[in-house]
């Protein structure tokens, strides 16, 4: 253990101090407290000098994996690298001080950012209106859901309960559904990984409020029915949503509302860079087709003929989703990265993170086993290792590839498969990058024949070995004092 690896508890010293301020010359914020709410004796921190102070957080902030520390393929969550140009426009003090509550006509810059924002992921998925409140991908589905049984509910049709889902979703899809109250219907997937339109059709009726899909699916397919699929639900009278959670391969190339889809999310803190993971800041936008704008959550921000913005809230809105105007600081880190790539680069946004994908998938499917063959989108899905005789499973290769240096893929989802490895390399990482991550992968497989004792011991050489999963769910150490 290195010296500085030591809690900061072990590091206090009696009397020692890591700060010194300037004389206090407007009293103490306890003035006026009666004494009885007065603490008697200072509080038990650890007394420590500002270095100590330093390293310490240092430390412990290099003791996680980010994607500023490295390659990080986690299938699903679209972990591309942030530009930090973003993380200094949202810090602008113009935008940062803002008070939620100050006078429309006072923040008419950040209404018209919010504005700009939403016209431009219109264009970018061919949906007519945004709404930018809410502050995650779960969170827009929630919305998006309240709008499709908001829009039912208008026509007065209350027997539209029902939301089907296909067995490849996101766990948030059918948790979305059951949130908002409509009951979930699972529909399968063929061999291929695609939605079974056959048995999609003995589902559909008029207690059907809409299907919820994912375009390329978890799988990194794309759902070549999807006109097809349209055209069923729409006939029955049902909605289309699309989760645009991982939008990456379509940028700038295919869009939602072209293929059919009524409302939709987008994540924000995954295909609009933006740093994500930790359940941090996220923004979740919901578009919707003309004939559903009256439902989005207001306020909605409109721009009105003087050219002034202005928030407005409807009588059909579905309802406020979020106490203001959803993660701001998110919302313009979004822009700026729109802005930065500008039209012509978000174009190359899909076709490099196709590339990576099939590339990486290519280059290692004599080692691992490929369930679904052919040309994938984003990502695509291992199901463990090809050779399965030394028992090695999908769980210690991903905790070997931590002592490499990579953050493991998304493992044990999709569900489909028992031992899945989900793999998004994204379109910001280079060749090289690429090369040693499939260097590594090839390694591991070779040491699953040669020294499987490794791999089940997996990792080796990070801060924290394989803890008991159960032990920390069931048991979690939350106080020093249990440590
Ligand atoms: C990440 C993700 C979500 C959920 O987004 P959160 O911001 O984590 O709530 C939904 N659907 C898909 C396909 C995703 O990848």
């Amino acid at each position: 253990m290195k010296y500085y690896d030591k809690l900061i508890f072990e590091l206090s010293s009696p009397g020692r101090c890591g700060y010194s301020l300037p004389e206090n010359r407007w009293g103490t914020s306890t003035d006026g407290l009666p004494d009885r709410l007065r603490r008697k004796d200072a509080p038990a921190l650890p007394q420590v000098s500002e270095p100590d102070v330093v390293r310490h957080y240092t430390n412990l902030s290099q003791m996680n994996f980010g994607v500023d520390s490295g390659f990080y393929p986690l299938g699903s969550c679209t972990m591309k690298y942030n530009p930090k140009v973003n993380e200094e426009v949202a810090s602008l003090p113009g935008f940062a001080s803002l008070h939620p509550l100050q006078p429309e006509w006072t923040a008419q810059g950040a209404l018209k950012l919010y504005y700009d924002l939403s016209r431009a992921l219109s264009t970018l998925t061919g949906m007519a209106e945004f709404s930018l409140n809410q502050f995650a991908g779960a969170h827009g589905e929630l919305t998006g859901l309240m709008i499709m049984r908001q829009y039912h509910r208008l026509r007065g049709d209350d027997r539209r309960t029902r939301v089907i889902v296909p067995d490849s979703a996101h766990g948030t899809n059918p948790a979305s559904a059951a949130v908002c109250g409509l009951s979930v219907v699972q529909v399968r997937s063929l061999e291929d990984g695609t939605i079974d339109v056959e048995a999609l059709k003995g589902l559909l009726d008029d207690t059907v409020a809409g299907i919820m899909m994912t375009n390329p699916n978890t799988l990194g397919l794309f759902e070549t029915h999807v006109k097809e699929i349209a055209e069923l639900v729409h006939g029955c009278g049902g909605l289309l949503y699309y989760d645009g959670a991982n939008m990456n391969a379509l940028l700038g190339q295919v869009r939602p509302g072209d293929m059919g889809f009524d409302i939709m999310h987008l994540n924000l803190h995954k295909t609009f860079s933006t740093p994500h993971g930790g359940g941090g800041p996220g923004a979740g936008p919901v578009g919707v087709v003309p004939a559903l704008a009256h439902c989005l959550p207001y306020p909605r921000v409109i721009r009105r003929p003087d050219g002034r913005y202005a928030l407005m809230t409807d009588k059909d809105s579905c309802g406020r989703i979020s106490g203001f105007m959803g993660n701001f600081g998110v919302l313009l880190k979004a822009y700026a990265y729109i802005l930065m790539l500008g039209k012509q680069n978000v174009r190359n946004v899909g076709p490099y993170a196709v590339l990576a994908a099939n590339y990486i998938k290519e280059s290692l499917k004599d080692c691992y086993k490929l369930p679904v063959k052919g040309l994938c989108k984003h990502e695509f899905v291992f199901d463990g290792l090809a050779d399965t005789s030394s028992g090695v499973t999908t769980l210690d290769v991903a905790k070997r590839l931590l002592d490499y240096g990579f953050h493991a893929p998304t493992i044990y989802f999709p569900l489909l498969f028992h031992q899945s490895m989900m793999i998004e390399p994204t379109e910001t990482e280079s060749k090289e990058t690429l090369d040693a991550f499939i260097g590594v992968m090839r390694k591991i497989a070779e040491e699953a024949k040669s020294d499987p004792e490794l791999l089940r011991s997996a990792p080796h050489n990070t801060p924290v070995g394989r803890p008991d999963e159960t032990a920390a769910a069931t048991h979690p150490v939350l106080k020093y004092e249990d440590m």
